[in-house]
């Protein structure tokens, strides 16, 4: 069996073709990235996916080396997300759908970041850390079901880092440079931090830094600052989670999963409580069409299908409101 799934939830347009074994035959993306100072424009993302969309999933095919004939499916992202790219992916995967007479397997995003994290980790009951553009949540599998036990409050880790990056002018997504920056300072800046129970929260601290940048700080001093303090938030929020499930796997997954600030202080934590800590595999921790294809593929199993009539987008859909058949617990 072979599925070929779709990823164009914001910045990203992804093909990627897996076969039942768990096998990621391939993985193509072509990211949009915005002007310098300014946020992802949903409008110009979609236009930049339905430029590239056809031939990313001819590449993806060409790679993988499998043919139309041979997909068991193709699997969809229909949210959450940006409602304009969230269009143009759904639009191509109705298509393929209808014109090769295959099941259409509907994918949320979320879900997929986690499936990809399982699979390429081997974690069997983990304690989810889900960090990115669009997720900041702590998550445990139970009764059918993705179960929060924190999150963020306001705004998410990955935009925590975009939007202080707009104000030094960086293009977005922009976390990778902020993590190069820190690297250069080891001088803290002393920044809210605000953690209630297992929520955090960032939209004051994402102030402060600002204030502190425009009243003359040096620019590496803050990064390593906001860096430190966001990541050690989470980690407590982290902490809280664990200790309260008891879960002995922690698996961190998402874009900012690449952060190796994040990943040493939960790899502490998780060290602490005698769990196992685990990253997603790094070609997959920002979004691609294999967390798609993947997770398709396990809803295929468990004939999770959609009609290509009734497969329209759901910009907000929550991932702790999917039924998860093909996982037991
Ligand atoms: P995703 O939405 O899963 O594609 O994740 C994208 C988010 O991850 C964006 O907000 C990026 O800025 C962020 N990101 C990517 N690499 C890093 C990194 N090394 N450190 C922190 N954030 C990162
Ligand atoms: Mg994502």
């Amino acid at each position: 069996m072979y599925c070929l799934g779709i990823e164009s939830t914001a910045h990203t347009f992804g093909a990627s073709v897996v076969a039942d074994n768990g096998k990621i035959l391939s993985d193509v993306r072509d990211v949009y990235t915005s002007a310098p100072g300014s946020g992802i424009h949903p409008r110009e993302a979609a236009e930049h996916h339905s430029e590239v969309a056809s031939r990313v999933v001819a590449e993806s095919l060409e790679q993988a080396s499998v043919k139309t004939s041979d997909l068991s499916g193709i699997a969809i992202a229909l949210g959450p997300g940006l409602g304009p790219c969230l269009r143009v992916g759904a639009t191509v995967a109705r298509s393929l759908a209808a014109y090769f007479r295959v099941p259409l397997a509907p994918v949320n995003h979320a879900i997929g970041h986690i499936e990809i994290g399982i699979l390429t980790t081997g974690a069997t009951d983990p304690l989810v850390i889900l960090v990115s553009g669009g997720h900041t949540a702590i998550a445990a599998f139970s009764g059918g079901r993705w179960r929060i036990f924190g999150e963020t409050e306001d705004i998410t880790i990955g935009n925590l880092y975009d939007m202080f990056a707009r104000e030094i002018n960086l293009p977005s997504p922009a976390g990778q440079e902020i993590e190069r920056l820190s690297e250069k300072s080891s001088r803290f800046i002393s920044l809210p931090y605000v953690v209630k129970g297992n929520d955090v929260s960032y939209s004051g601290l994402l102030t402060a830094a600002i204030a502190k940048l425009k009243s003359g700080a040096q620019l590496e001093d803050v990064c390593y600052s906001l860096q430190e303090v966001s990541c050690s938030m989470l980690a407590e929020a982290v902490e809280r989670s664990l200790a309260y499930t008891k879960k002995k796997e922690l698996l961190l997954t998402g874009g900012v999963a690449a952060n190796r600030v994040l990943q040493k202080k939960l790899r502490d934590v998780a060290a602490i409580h005698a769990a196992s800590f685990h990253v997603v595999d790094s070609p997959y921790t920002g979004d691609c069409g294999a967390q798609i294809a993947w997770t398709g593929m396990l809803a295929l199993r468990a004939r999770v299908t959609v009609p290509v009539s009734a497969a329209i987008v759901r910009p907000r859909w929550r991932f702790e409101d999917v039924d998860i058949p093909w996982r037991a617990g």
